[in-house]
């Protein structure tokens, strides 16, 4: 395989800074490669992968079927690749991130242990100058953040949680080495999807958990099972006509059929036949069993009740099960979970839930957390307390364009892009997965090809017409703004307090982040952009720039 190595020397100048290296950077800098240009990846971690980097906690597993959250660009990779379970856990997506950076050797022009510190256009030369905390700065015609929608994990501001004397873990940024629960007294804070994964097996561990919820949350049984060779044959045969339907027709990049009816166009038997197919399938599907869940609440409150009903059959104690079922926000409006054993895990004798929606975590002591005025002892303390989603990590880095504006106040009363991609003021710098995008509300994997594809593409275009910058017109930012949130506010996410919403953020304005018209529509609409020789954006040419710069 021959590959062409951009390498720029440390601290000189490129045509391209990309920042992170999970999936979304190491194919942009593949295709960036591919094209010629020359490309500095700067990551803070000592590794590629980014969230399989990161969240190493008991449990760790993508809740996107693994043949299909995987790579789709070399289909050499595909067919070679062997998932040996239908999620694939964090170990064995990290060896798989490893494999890719190998394969396409990628690693000579990543530089590890470095964060990207700010970012300031220079308007005089048309370039981002890019500092670094290993105190480079380095020039670059084009900047892509490849942060990560899900980087930035949230600690959570509770009183004493400094002074604990036990050992406190982020699922988020879990340590490299193996962590050993054995014979010790855990809590967990948090039972989104991270917490869901991590309690059963925490559990199976641990003396004793202790589960702190605020919120209970849908999740659906993932059903993993080993993949034999045969099961992977059948689906590499398959693999075109699934990245198609993947990329143009899925609403959430999910091979899956297409529901032919809402969910009142059934009696209650066949209503409840079909969920229960779909429960015994397992998985994310279960949300597309009717086309109308997102829609229309009484449609949603027939699959809500569904599961509430599961969470009883399953869970022994009436009073536990009660408070596992969601009753606050309708099904599907926040991220639904996946799990495995997770509700069945509250029948333990050694697992207490303890409800601080009503008995809020007043402090943590030295080895104990008080929760409406009663201590629950433990040894060592867990927070599946999330992130700072979609814009926590851009958001660290001190980005200036044109005038000095940041990108912090541009974006103080929530994110601004232009479909996504970039902020109109902030020239050559494009953002993949950015709010307003479909981002993740789909198989993340479909979401970042598309963007690197498009990126790589819009910067051939401008390279083969020597124009030097790219940004959106104001007005096609103010209209995109107004239709992501026109297409959120005819769904039922908003009614939820989600971190799509930037809920789970003190202080973060309520903005319906991503975009929600589905990816094949969104696709469709970058696509036709594009042709049109990039509706919405302005570029300049050499002399052009010069002058924008002047009068700026
Ligand atoms: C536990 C978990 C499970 C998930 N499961 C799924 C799933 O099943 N399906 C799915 O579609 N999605 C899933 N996701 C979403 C997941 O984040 C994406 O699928 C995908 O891995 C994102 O890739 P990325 O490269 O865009 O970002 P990331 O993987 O987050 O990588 C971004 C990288 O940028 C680096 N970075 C950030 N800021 C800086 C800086 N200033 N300087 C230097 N480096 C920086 C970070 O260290 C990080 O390594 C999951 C997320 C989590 C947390």
């Amino acid at each position: 395989m021959s590959v062409v190595q951009s390498n720029p020397a440390r601290g000189e100048s490129c045509d391209v800074v990309v920042v992170g290296a999970g999936f979304a950077g190491m194919y942009m800098l593949y295709r960036l490669r591919g094209l010629g240009f020359s490309v500095r990846v700067y990551e803070q971690g000592s590794g590629v992968g980014g969230t399989w980097y990161w969240n190493r906690y008991p449990g760790a597993r993508c809740d996107v079927e693994s043949m299909q959250y995987s790579y789709s660009f070399s289909d050499e990779l595909q067919q070679q690749w062997d998932w040996s379970e239908r999620y694939a856990s964090q170990p064995e997506i990290l060896r798989y991130a490893n494999h890719v950076a190998d394969r396409f050797d990628l690693r000579p022009d990543m530089q590890f242990d470095t964060t990207v510190q700010s970012c300031t256009f220079d308007e005089k030369t048309n370039s981002w100058s890019v500092a670094t905390s290993k105190g480079e700065i380095v020039a670059a015609k084009f900047l892509v953040l490849a942060t990560g929608c899900l980087s930035n994990a949230r600690k959570p501001d509770i009183r004493g949680l400094d002074g604990f004397k036990g050992a406190v873990y982020h699922t988020g940024n879990w340590p490299h080495e193996p962590v050993d629960f054995t014979g010790l007294r855990v809590g967990i804070i948090g039972t989104g999807s991270s917490g869901i994964q991590a309690v059963p097996v925490i559990a199976g561990q641990a003396r004793h958990l202790t589960v702190f919820q605020r919120t209970p949350n849908y999740s659906i049984p993932a059903r993993n099972a080993p993949l034999s060779a045969e099961d992977r044959a059948a689906f590499r045969k398959i693999y075109p006509e699934v990245r198609r339907f993947a990329r143009e027709e899925a609403k959430n990049g999910i091979y899956t059929e297409v529901p032919d009816r809402g969910a009142l166009d059934d009696g209650d038997n066949g209503r409840r036949a079909r969920y229960e197919a779909r429960w015994q399938h397992g998985g994310l599907t279960f949300m597309s069993v009717y086309n109308n869940l997102a829609l229309d609440k009484a449609a949603n409150d027939t699959a809500a009740d569904f599961v509430r009903g599961k969470i009883a059959e399953t869970v022994k104690d009436p009073a536990c099960a009660k408070l596992l079922q969601p009753t606050t926000y309708p099904i599907g409006t926040k991220r639904i979970c996946i799990d495995t054993d997770y509700f069945e895990t509250f029948n333990r004798p050694n697992v207490t839930l303890v409800d601080i929606r009503s008995n809020p975590i007043e402090e943590v002591l030295p080895s104990a957390v008080r929760a409406g005025g009663k201590d629950y002892e433990i040894d060592a303390l867990v927070l599946a307390t999330g992130f700072d989603a979609m814009t926590g990590s851009v958001a660290k880095i001190d980005i200036r364009g044109r005038g000095g504006r940041s990108l912090n106040q541009k974006w103080a009363e929530g994110p601004k892009t232009y479909l996504g991609l970039m902020s109109a003021g902030f020239p050559n710098l494009f953002i993949i997965t950015g709010p307003g995008s479909p981002s993740v509300l789909s198989n993340m994997m479909v979401s970042i090809e598309q963007h690197v594809d498009w990126i790589a593409d819009c910067l051939g275009f401008m390279r083969d017409r020597s124009l030097q910058t790219i940004e959106p017109e104001a007005d096609a930012e103010e209209k995109w703004v107004a239709h992501v949130n026109e297409v959120a506010n005819a769904t039922l996410y908003p009614q939820a307090n989600s971190w799509y919403m930037g809920a789970n953020i003190p202080g973060k304005p309520r903005i319906f982040m991503p975009y929600i018209g589905g990816v094949g529509a969104y696709r469709q609409i970058c696509n036709e952009v594009a042709a049109k020789g990039y509706e919405g954006f302005a570029m300049t040419a050499a002399a052009r720039a010069q002058e924008t710069a002047a009068t700026a």
